[in-house]
């Protein structure tokens, strides 16, 4: 087996839920005892949201490589970064530390693709859904057609997850709020919608909408016992 390292704290309320799935995935791969080998090195949130919302992306992406090496010079295989938002820095992190990084969109993309899918709705943080770095790749490397929501329904999804998903604060109001930014970017066409904030499957359930979810915390764990136990 694979030791896999992953990068958390952004929010821990997320990176409980990925050393869950992770480990029950194994245990069911497996079977009877067994749990994965891995490395979570997990950061202050507090410090990592005040420089994002400053805009300070020079010393995020600082400290994501930093953390990017640590793991790899304690010995893991590949790199799972618990957060969309710090995909970012993906291939700067992935250089650093001469290791591969398990790309949190392609799992979920690979996983739209198979269902025949290809125009999606992406939630996540204000950062994820108007940069480029994410839609950027689910466009140009798996080819779906990305919608995000209109620019009032962005600030709503994003004030909810900062201030109350990373917190583990989960609300009937902001669930019955996301389900309508759902139905709208349903009415625009699209076929799924990525939950692409490691937090938002704490809200939104399925019965939330009318299209099928991807919730990219369990694919991209999922993928992760897939690569360390290949
Ligand atoms: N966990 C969130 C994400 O998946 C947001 C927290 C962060 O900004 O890193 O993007």
């Amino acid at each position: 087996m694979k030791t896999i390292g992953l990068i958390g704290g952004m929010s821990w309320e997320s990176s409980a839920e990925y050393y869950r799935i992770i480990n029950e995935e194994t245990a069911k791969a497996l079977g009877g005892t067994h749990s994965a080998r891995s490395l979570m090195l997990s950061v202050d949130f507090g410090e990592i949201e005040a420089a994002q919302h400053r805009g300070d992306w020079d010393a995020l992406e600082a400290e994501m490589v930093a953390a990017a090496r640590a793991l790899a010079a304690g010995g893991v295989d590949f790199i799972v970064l618990c957060t969309n938002t710090m995909h970012r820095f993906a291939e700067a992190m992935e250089r650093a530390a001469g290791i591969p990084l398990l790309h949190i969109a392609d799992p979920t993309a690979e996983a739209i693709r198979a269902a025949g899918l290809s125009r999606v709705g992406l939630l996540g943080t204000a950062f994820t859904m108007e940069q480029d770095f994410y839609k950027g790749r689910l466009g140009s490397r798996h080819g779906l057609d990305v919608l995000v929501p209109e620019a009032e329904d962005r600030a709503l999804v994003h004030r909810v997850i900062y201030e109350e998903l990373v917190l583990g604060t989960v609300r009937e109001a902001s669930r019955a709020d996301y389900a309508a930014v759902i139905g709208r970017l349903v009415d625009r066409g699209a076929e799924a919608v990525i939950l692409g904030c490691t937090e938002i499957m704490l809200l939104v359930r399925p019965e939330d909408s009318a299209v099928p979810l991807y919730d990219t915390t369990t694919l991209h764990a999922k993928a992760a016992v897939g690569r360390a136990l290949a």
